[in-house]
């Protein structure tokens, strides 16, 4: 029997002829479309536009303003190139219309140079408008092309796509091979979308769609057919995502019997009176008992979402987004009792040492007097304290294991491990995770921490297969942290308000930035920072350094002995971005604070202000650029993480952001995750819909889809809860 798949796999073979046979492209074309990866037809016709030069109507010279990007047409008058004192070379032309001259400008492209010279007849260049030498206009590396002659006025005159190229192919090449390939192949692409959900999407047939994006009748043709393949790519993202969900939801995991915890339930006048249908008031009340401060509600929303995931059958894949200072390792901690208390293991995992060692603080004065166990396990702890941690952990003893990557490490067993807790999860990879649910009891459950303020959109797409908590709100009596934006000649006046602080008995932390990602360069700039302090401005205070090249128990003296208020300042390289908890410091300086991206100062500033005093944050940046001066105000403006992760999102790009996370980075060929948010969400929901009725995609109709949802299912991404 022919499957629907076979049979569309018919059109698939004439996709796949080899792209020598396109009209116009010939075997050594052919050679060269191959350096960007383009053998097949199908190739030609997924390899997209960047974007398009609208040549229907293009400004004469005389219009053209500095500032704008613009397309000019015109004829070459005097082609010249001259050295520079570097050894390099200046390429200048002028390029000539009925109604004026600008100057084209090239910098060390000798290239440029012999092509120019071959031109007979017109060009079109395309750059950004400058005021160059004596006001004169010119266009700086303009991307530009020779018109042929025979070209015909009406081909010219359109909306022109321009492809992405590597050295070696030109524009021309690509733009004659997607010709021919629209022209002859478009209509066989097949289509995976079935035509209900196309109408019911109002989206285009894909072949349709498919020509436009490569030649477009008009901007708005362009932009429909730009949708449908936007929606496409975030469909089949989505309804990989949901199956993977449905999927994990289907597996056995442990059922912690929390409603059953010994003890009544708790009487009508608990505190906690919102959460108490779920009968573990014994366990709200042994919370309540542990922690110093009264859960805020959001805590409380968050852990009764916790509980009731633990107490499913299924595996808990939970995502607690909570920006800096909102009370994570409070959530964390209700979720391990509850463990406990059900006779499992629990496992905290921190990215660094000194966050594993903190959290293993904070969390043995909660526990040991409720008289759980707990054990600190990180790498560079010796080898007998090691040893000790590990045999606790794996007969059972400790209850609670607090550690870094150590804790993944092949000998290193747990006796029941029902419970894994990952804290700024975006600085582990897959590998890592899956590591730790190796070492489970059965399925453990999964609670993933994150401070990172991602972005609603990106969330979706990263961790779309991940129940998502958000702690909004923050503890009470928080005081909104002061940030002040100063240039490198007012530090007398940043120096002078830190040191009125200390004297008030409060702490601060100097921040010098990351250079060149080299770690030898940063702790260079963090000792001469804390010699220049110590020596010079502030010898009469006690001054403490930390930075990621010290040795373990170094680090941790320091920030025992900061934390105890033996010191007053602390100069510090990016080590202390994540998580360090010292309520009682108030300031924190950053130096260059150009030098860092808007999540990390974030980040950064959320080391302060996590007491009731009023704390204050000052960037020490030179406003060199726009950009820099748009970052900085962000900061003062605003201290809430989704702002301003929305705003880093829209000043960087997805791309970098995304990178935040060290692994499984979606990437998309045409979407955009700035400005396609909206799409994304109606993708999500017709994914959510479409499986609903077909949830394994056994609908014949679906059987084109399943290719493109398997593509998908590959990516990184997918896994990162497997
Ligand atoms: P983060 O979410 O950044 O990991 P932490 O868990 O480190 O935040 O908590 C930040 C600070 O707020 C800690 O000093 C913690 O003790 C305190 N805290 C957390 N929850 C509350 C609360 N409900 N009331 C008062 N203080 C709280
Ligand atoms: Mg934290």
């Amino acid at each position: 029997m022919v499957s629907l798949k076979q049979m569309a796999s018919g059109h698939t073979d004439r996709l796949a002829t080899d792209v020598q046979y396109l009209k116009g492209v010939g075997p050594k074309h052919a050679m060269t479309l191959r350096k960007l990866g383009l053998v097949t037809v199908g190739d030609v016709l997924w390899h997209l536009p960047r974007r398009y030069e609208d040549r229907r109507h293009l400004p004469l010279v005389r219009d053209l303003r500095a500032g704008e990007a613009a397309t000019v047409r015109g004829r070459l008058r005097g082609v010249t190139s001259r050295p520079t004192r570097g050894g390099k070379v200046i390429i200048k032309a002028r390029l000539a219309d009925a109604s004026g001259e600008i100057s084209l400008v090239w910098f060390n492209q000798r290239h440029v140079l012999t092509q120019l010279q071959k031109v007979q007849g017109e060009i079109v260049a395309f750059g950004v408008v400058k005021e160059g030498e004596r006001y004169q206009l010119e266009m700086a590396s303009p991307e530009w092309e020779a018109i042929d002659e025979d070209d015909d006025p009406e081909e010219f005159a359109r909306l022109q796509p321009v492809y992405p190229l590597t050295e070696g192919v030109p524009q021309w090449l690509v733009r004659r091979a997607a010709r021919s390939a629209v022209e002859h192949f478009a209509q066989d692409v097949p289509d995976p979308l079935p035509a209900s959900l196309r109408e019911a999407q109002r989206l285009p047939k894909l072949a349709w769609a498919m020509r436009q994006i490569h030649r477009p009748d008009s901007p708005k043709a362009q932009e429909d057919a730009r949708k449908r393949l936007v929606f496409d790519e975030f469909f089949f993202l989505q309804v990989a995502l949901q199956m993977r969900r449905r999927e994990v939801k289907q597996e056995v995991g442990t059922s912690f019997p929390i409603s059953q915890l010994a003890g009544a339930p708790a009487s009508g006048a608990n505190l906690f009176s919102a959460m108490e249908d779920h009968h573990s008031g014994d366990l709200w009340e042994q919370v309540h008992a542990i922690l110093p401060f009264e859960l805020t509600s959001a805590q409380r929303r968050v852990v009764g979402e916790v509980w009731a995931d633990m107490e499913r059958p299924v595996p808990m894949n939970r995502l607690v987004q909570g920006d800096v200072g909102s009370g994570k390792t409070a959530v964390a901690a209700c979720a391990m009792l509850a463990a406990v208390r059900c006779g499992y293991q629990a496992a905290l995992m921190a990215p660094t040492e000194i966050l594993a060692e903190q959290h293993f603080i904070n969390l043995s004065r909660l526990f040991e007097p409720a008289g759980v166990d707990i054990k600190l396990l990180v790498g560079k702890q010796g080898s007998r304290e090691k040893k000790r941690a590990m045999e606790a952990t794996a007969n059972g003893e400790a209850q609670i294991c607090v550690g870094t990557h150590a804790i993944i490490q092949e000998h290193v067993t747990f006796h029941k491990l029902g419970l894994a807790v990952v804290d700024e999860q975006h600085r582990f990879g897959v590998v890592q995770r899956m590591a730790l649910r190796q070492k489970g009891y059965g399925n453990p459950d999964f609670l993933v921490m994150t401070a990172t303020p991602i972005p609603r959109t990106l969330t979706m797409t990263l961790y779309g297969d991940l129940d998502l908590s958000v702690i909004d709100e923050l503890p009470p009596g928080r005081k909104p942290i002061k940030t002040h934006w100063r240039a490198p000649n007012d530090r007398p006046q940043v120096y002078a308000g830190v040191r009125k602080l200390v004297e008030e008995g409060r702490q601060a932390y100097f921040v010098c930035p990351m250079i060149n990602e080299s770690e030898k360069m940063q702790t260079q700039a963090a000792e001469d920072l804390f010699y220049r302090l110590k020596d010079s401005e502030y010898p009469d205070l006690r001054i403490g350094l930390l930075h990621g090249q010290m040795k373990a128990a170094d680090k941790e003296a320091v920030m025992d002995q900061f934390r105890r208020h033996e010191l007053d300042i602390l100069v510090a390289t990016v080590v202390i971005e994540v998580g360090v908890d010292v309520p009682n410091a108030s300031a924190m300086v950053i130096e260059d604070a150009n030098r860092f991206g808007l999540a990390q100062l974030h980040q950064l500033r959320g080391r302060v202000g996590r007491g009731s005093t009023q704390s204050f944050c000052v960037l020490v940046a030179d406003a060199k650029t726009e950009d820099t001066r748009k970052r900085m105000e962000v900061l003062v403006e605003t201290t809430n993480g989704f702002v301003i992760a929305e705003e880093d999102l829209k000043l960087r790009g997805p791309g970098d952001l995304a990178g935040t996370r060290q692994s499984g980075d979606v990437e998309f060929k045409i979407a955009n995750l700035v400005d396609d948010g909206p799409m994304l969400e109606v993708a999500r929901r017709a994914a959510i819909t479409f499986l609903e009725r077909d949830p394994d995609l056994s609908h014949p109709e679906h059987a084109l889809l399943i290719d493109r949802v398997r593509e998908r299912r590959s990516d990184e991404a997918l896994i990162a809860v497997s």
